[in-house]
């Protein structure tokens, strides 16, 4: 009886535990979002960049770092040659010396001093590289091709700055799953198989088996990045998300009427349907079952690769039923 009772609250002990840091843990995440956007919107108010620009930038390099260690509140990660100037090699944080070598690094918090790990200094040094260029739209795309010196990574700020924008969120972590879920549908993990169409390939995706004309959506919140026929993929779409991801979808019959290149979408939102086109000249159809090729290709800010999505859809599938 007594052995029962001690156990039972060792039991409850343990239960209330769990609870407690689930919930620190839950709000230390929620608050890491306020605090970057708080950030955010103080850096907008000193240099005149929009915050969702600054957002964009701190989010890509996030999302090109090392993901099993701890998160940062800001991860833009300014090259010390860059924030010190060359020359610097004491990298002495005064203001007075990182000017007179010509460095980037500000004093963002009024300490007197200019700290890379400091997220107010270096979010205030961001908008002023920025800034060097103006404040408009088309002087930070210039500004941002200057310091990445790489296309795909100024595409994919720009379009995450216009998402967040939209939204006026950076917490977005909604996801669904591409084929409508009330409809027949049927997938295995294919990734990596061999294909024989147009010379030796790998399958760089998961092929998701429904009907004609079943809906096929968005699985996250991105821009449409690439519309219009491929010789392998037949009426296809690309999208770019938040989290430097490009999602494939191939062989669709058609395209929801308003979509066009450059729109913003979220999860859910309808792209067209399934059908079976590609392996020919355009319009071509029904050379294999109908289906949706579903592909995805991360960008690590160097170079774009596919990896298996599989995974992601079984969650996603989850998510949805729930
Ligand atoms: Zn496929």
């Amino acid at each position: 009886m007594v052995k029962k009772l001690i156990v039972s609250i060792l039991i409850l002990t343990f239960l209330c535990v769990s609870t407690v840091n689930a919930e620190e843990e839950n709000e230390d995440k929620e608050s890491i979002y306020d605090k970057r956007m708080a950030l955010f919107k103080k850096t907008e108010a000193l240099t005149q960049i929009p915050w969702y620009y600054l957002a964009a930038i701190d989010n890509f390099e996030r999302n090109t770092q090392d993901s099993s260690e701890p998160e940062k509140v800001i991860s833009i990660d300014i090259p010390s040659e860059i924030w010190f100037g060359i020359g610097n090699a004491s990298e002495y944080q005064g203001v007075e010396i990182i000017e007179m070598f010509d460095g980037k690094g500000k004093d963002g918090n009024g300490d007197g001093k200019a700290d890379p790990e400091d997220a107010e200094d270096i979010l205030f040094t961001m908008g002023n590289i920025l800034l060097e260029y103006g404040p408009t739209e088309d002087d930070i795309k210039i500004a941002l091709w200057n310091y990445y010196k790489r296309d795909l990574t100024v595409q994919t700020i720009k379009n995450t700055s216009k998402v967040f924008r939209k939204f006026k969120d950076i917490n977005l972590t909604d996801r669904d799953f591409p084929v409508a879920i009330n409809y027949n549908y049927s997938y295995n993990n294919t990734w990596g198989d061999r294909r024989g169409f147009g010379g030796l390939r790998t399958h760089e995706g998961t092929d998701i088996f429904a009907d004609y004309g079943t809906p096929v959506k968005s699985t996250t919140y991105g821009v449409v990045e690439m519309m219009g026929w491929n010789l392998y993929g037949g009426w296809r779409i690309g999208i770019r998300d938040i989290y430097n991801i490009y999602h494939y979808y191939a062989h669709m019959s058609g395209y929801n009427d308003d979509l066009q290149i450059g729109q913003v979408v979220k999860p859910g939102d309808v792209l067209g349907s399934v059908g079976s086109t590609g392996y020919g000249p355009p319009g071509t159809s029904g050379k294999f079952p109908p289906h949706l090729h579903y592909g995805m290709y991360k960008d690590n800010g160097k170079n774009e690769f596919s990896f298996d999505p599989y995974p992601y859809l079984k969650k996603w599938e989850r998510m949805a039923k729930n």
